[in-house]
């Protein structure tokens, strides 16, 4: 990435983020759920919209797509198996994704879990991961197996620590109060939860989190950390034999949490 390019949020519905890839006069979007605060954004700012990137079908990350096509004919890029409206570049894992104009190029990584087509946008130091892992938490399971969505979260797990994860929700609060009631003596989730709340009270966003910050504080990537498994058969009165058994059962107190 050239150091002019920015990656910058726009708030969108509730706790929705569509990021803004912008260098020079143009920008590319992701995951423009809604399309009215693009434009706006667009017009403040004098930017040209060059692409729109998808990370999955979710109409609060597609439903903007059709209006930007309207005034921007740009090329719309997302999983190839999912149903993107007006989707021109389908999208398989490693494939590369080229906008000169902003000095970026993005591989595309498969993570299928929240959906089954969801993929990733990956480039030096940048994830863009729509709702598969969350800062301190990852996407509900609408349409994959736990086992899928483990083996998706592995796969970011290794990317190196510095990356930043820019995800598509503002749901770190929430997720840490949860992390905290199975981790409650880890001190990098305590001073997570501090900083954090910090950023809320004055209303900004708590993302791009880190790959080295999650890994020390996401319940959903510590699965194999003897803490977590404690904590999981403390909770379920049952033993957890492996890895997946305790993500599976992380997964399940927090749908309920
Ligand atoms: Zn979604
Ligand atoms: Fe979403």
């Amino acid at each position: 990435m050239l150091c002019e390019t920015r990656i910058l949020p726009i708030p969108a519905f509730t706790d929705n983020y569509i990021w803004v890839i912008q260098h020079g006069k143009y920008a590319a979007v992701v995951d423009p759920g809604d399309a009215e605060p693009v434009l706006r954004y667009l017009a403040h700012h004098q930017l040209q919209l060059c692409a729109i990137l998808n990370t999955h079908h979710h109409a609060d990350h597609t439903g903007g797509n059709l209006a930007l096509l309207a005034q921007y004919p740009v090329p719309v890029y997302g999983p190839a198996s999912e149903s993107i409206p007006g989707l021109t570049h389908p999208l398989r894992e490693n494939d590369s994704v080229n906008l000169p104009t902003l000095g970026l190029e993005l591989k595309v990584i498969d993570l299928p879990g929240h959906t089954l087509g969801h993929i990733a946008y990956y480039g030096t130091d940048i994830l863009l991961c729509g709702d598969t892992l969350f800062a301190c938490g990852c996407g509900r399971l609408f349409e994959g197996t736990p086992a899928q969505m483990l083996a998706s979260l592995n796969k970011l797990a290794v990317l190196p620590a510095q990356t930043a994860i820019y995800c598509a929700h503002e749901y770190t609060l929430a997720n840490i109060a949860f992390a905290l009631t199975l981790d409650a003596d880890n001190p990098d989730l305590l001073q997570r939860a501090r900083v954090e709340q910090t950023k809320r009270s004055k209303n900004l966003p708590t993302l791009p989190s880190n790959i080295g910050l999650e890994l020390a504080t996401n319940p959903f990537l510590r699965c194999r950390t003897q803490v977590l498994k404690s904590a999981a058969e403390h909770c379920l009165n049952q033993l957890l034999p492996d890895e997946l058994a305790v993500f599976t059962a992380i997964r399940n107190l927090k749908n309920k949490f």
